[in-house]
């Protein structure tokens, strides 16, 4: 924060100050009382005073960060008064000399309590994101302690998001991963709908900008002609209404979807955007009595469906069984003119603020006798977030992480055990899952399982309302195969715990029948000679090669073709693997980051504090835009931005990412490949290719070529610098006349 420009006068500031505390008067519902007014323009005076001499990164006053994170505190989460002195207050214990003590005088304990809660996520935060789980589960501990701080702090998230332009790009892809990991899943889970899907709009303008502006383009062009589309289903719609129920109070919005759940739809189906039929959807919202909501509902139900045919599958009623986050709506889905589908939502106006606003809302309407039977969805939710919290000291964090990941799944659907107590697992969810669900003891000993009386197969995916039983037997045991029958992170982990433990016995199995076999042939122990051994087979590691050892799955008469010479294993003659034609490689002690371990800057930190390799799914050479990748089990990979694995990774594991650079690269090199195609126009082809890159002062590692009738296919691996050295490769090559093309191999 720099000082204030000279040029905004003290006059100017007051005048901003003013405008602010007006908006937010205007935003809170009447009547205010005379204490809580006080309370708000003492908190603002305070915070003006406090942020005085400062400015945002944008060059703007900061006083108008707590204005706005206190407005979309009362505009867009319906939070009241003690929220928004909250939030006037959220930065003045972290940036200024008031102190906590002095907040607490002048506004009491509940204030002071949320505005320290708030200040302790923000420094938790500043610590580097390595700690992703930590930070999550500082949150929650905050949530436990006044949801508000939470909600406060979403509000602040989204401010900052909505201003990130004046960061630099490696803080955006910081702050908009943290936000991804912690923040949307959060949003969604106390219901805030809007503020969900916007986190996800900026996530992707920032992660992915090339495909956010494709679509936003997109979006604009066929706007017109999606207009009219809506008009033309709407209207007979409402003339139904006003003709067959009189006197009901309603609106309809027609509204597009996020360009976030556009892009994914585009990559999970692998369609284009011309071929997403349901762009947007209906919204027809009901102003009635609470007693009349579900049969006005369903009476506009009907309407629809009568004058459009629907299609079965894609009706969702959520007004019988809300969802976990207590989003209520009733969802068909029509053949609308032109033989287009069309979602049509049908709601109340009660459910519509639910909907949007999520956890404040709800407790608005909390006095209110619920037909469904997750009334107290939230306090339900939260004593399972202390139940993971309590137990959390003996875990690692990772742990914690997976489970809270199960915790805020997207969609959701729920069971009912035995006694009819409801359960509520993510979508998709099996009904193995729902064992490991109840105990990670039941799962692993489950023998059959039976949904509604019936047995059903591992596999079976979970549907809304289904009584699941499950049957064990001390003799089960956890096989590879269940990792396919399986979805929730809770029960993937614990059968591979279970798997490894099991592992490690069958590889002791292995290593004493090796053992037997060395010492008959060499007169040796096999302890010493396994991790040769099992590079010599083939295999990336001893205890992968020890259980094939055991399950007879490694052909041990070949171990005759070695001999034992001053202690050392070495073949009888050297095996030689060849793919094509093989060129001889070249020196490969050269190549890669190991033997220049600081040339990447990993989270301003040289890369060689971290060990961390190239992933071999992209190649990053310098040049490339990178980020740094946490793998579970092969410490930190570099991956291009580009990198087609990208936004999976970034939109499923977006806390095990850390922005990356390329540092001093200048003596190092990398490996590269490039496939070309061209016309075989006779002998050497190979030889005048290398020769024209060898002239380019350029190494080839290896290069293969297959072809027939005059057509051949080559991969070349060369030895560069950079991205720039690669382009000049491509260019000069694409200029030799038999060749037809070149590209990089992503
Ligand atoms: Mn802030």
């Amino acid at each position: 924060m720099s000082e204030l420009p000279p040029s905004s006068s003290s006059d100017e500031y007051a005048r901003i100050v003013k405008q602010g505390y007006r908006r937010l008067l205007r935003g809170l519902p009447k009547p205010l009382s005379e204490e809580d007014r006080k309370a708000i323009r003492n908190a603002l005076n305070l915070a003006a005073e406090a942020h005085r001499n400062q400015t945002r990164k944008t060059g703007e006053p900061y006083i108008l960060h707590p204005i706005a994170v206190a407005q979309i505190c009362v505009e867009e989460i319906g939070l009241g008064p003690t929220a928004v002195v909250c939030a006037l207050l959220h930065d003045v214990v972290e940036d200024t000399s008031v102190t906590l003590e002095v907040i607490r005088e002048r506004f009491g304990e509940r204030v002071a309590l949320i505005v320290d809660g708030l200040t302790k996520l923000d420094k938790s935060m500043l610590s580097p994101s390595f700690r992703q789980a930590e930070n999550l589960a500082r949150v929650m501990r905050a949530m436990l302690v006044d949801v508000r701080v939470v909600l406060i702090k979403m509000a602040d998230r989204l401010h900052n998001m909505r201003t990130i332009k004046g960061m630099s790009h490696e803080a955006q892809i910081r702050i908009a991963a943290e936000t991804d990991a912690i923040y949307t899943p959060l949003a969604h889970r106390l219901g805030l709908y809007n503020i969900k899907t916007e986190f996800q709009d900026i996530f992707l303008k920032i992660v992915r900008p090339d495909e956010y502006r494709e679509i936003a383009d997109k979006l604009a062009q066929t706007k017109r002609a999606r207009e009219q589309y809506i008009r033309d289903f709407i209207r007979p719609i409402e003339e139904d209404l006003r003709k067959n129920m009189k006197g009901l109070k309603f609106r309809i919005l027609g509204r597009p979807k996020s360009i976030y759940s556009i892009w994914n739809k585009m990559r999970k189906k692998e369609v284009a955007f011309e071929d997403i039929y349901d762009l947007f959807a209906i919204r027809i919202i009901l102003d009635v009595p609470f007693e009349e909501e579900r049969l006005a509902c369903w009476q506009v139900y009907a309407i629809v469906t009568n004058i459009y045919q629907n299609v079965p599958a894609r009706q969702k009623d959520w007004i019988t069984t809300p969802k976990a986050n207590g989003y209520e709506s009733l969802h068909t889905t029509v053949i609308g003119p032109g033989g287009k589908y069309v979602e049509v939502q049908i709601r109340t106006e009660r459910m519509n603020e639910i909907a949007e606003r999520g956890y404040a809302a709800h407790w608005k309407y909390k006095g209110l006798k619920l037909l469904h039977r997750n009334e107290n969805i939230f306090e339900k939710w939260f004593s399972k977030i202390r139940e993971v919290l309590e137990n959390s000291e003996a875990a690692n964090a990772n742990q914690i992480m997976t489970d809270f990941e199960d915790m805020m799944p997207e969609e959701e659907v729920y069971v009912l055990t035995p006694k009819g107590e409801i359960r509520f697992l993510k979508e998709g969810a099996t009904a193995l899952d729902f064992a490991f669900d109840i105990h990670s003891d039941i799962g692993c000993s489950c023998r059959a399982i039976r949904v509604n009386g019936s047995i059903v197969p591992f596999s079976y995916v979970l549907k809304n309302g289904d009584q699941v039983s499950i049957e064990t037997d001390k003799n089960c045991r956890p096989s590879p195969d269940w990792l396919r029958f399986v979805k929730t992170s809770k029960a993937k982990n614990r059968i591979r715990a279970f798997l490894k433990k099991e592992r490690f016995k069958t590889a002791a199995e292995g290593l004493e029948i090796l053992d037997r076999k060395m010492r008959r042939l060499f007169n040796c122990p096999a302890e010493e000679h396994a991790d040769m051994l099992a590079k010599w087979y083939g295999f990336d590691d001893r205890l992968e090669f020890l259980v094939a050892v055991a399950l007879e799955q490694v052909d041990l008469s070949r171990l005759k073709e070695l001999h034992l010479e001053n202690g050392l294993l070495t073949p009888t003659e050297q095996p030689f693997k060849t793919n094509g034609t093989l060129y001889p490689a070249a020196d490969d002690r050269e190549i890669g980051p190991a033997t220049h371990p600081s040339n990447i800057i990993i989270n301003d930190e040289p890369g060689n504090y971290y060990a961390y390799t190239l992933a071999t799914c992209c190649n990053p050479l310098p040049g490339d835009n990178i980020f740094a990748y946490i793998t579970a089990k092969e410490g930190i990979k570099i991956h291009r931005i580009a990198c087609s694995n990208a936004p999976y990774l970034m939109a499923n594991y977006a806390y095990r990412i850390l922005p990356a650079h390329w540092g001093n690269t200048a003596k190092s090199r990398f490996v590269a490949t490039i496939s070309v195609t061209g016309i075989d126009d006779g002998p050497g082809i190979i030889q005048r290719i290398s020769d024209h890159i060898s002239s380019m002062d350029i190494n080839i590692r290896s290069f293969s070529i297959s072809g027939e009738d005059g057509y051949f296919e080559g991969r070349i691996a060369l030895v560069v610098a950079n991205t720039h050295q690669l382009h000049q490769v491509i260019k000069d090559l694409k200029k030799l006349k038999f060749i037809a093309s070149v590209g990089r191999v992503e």
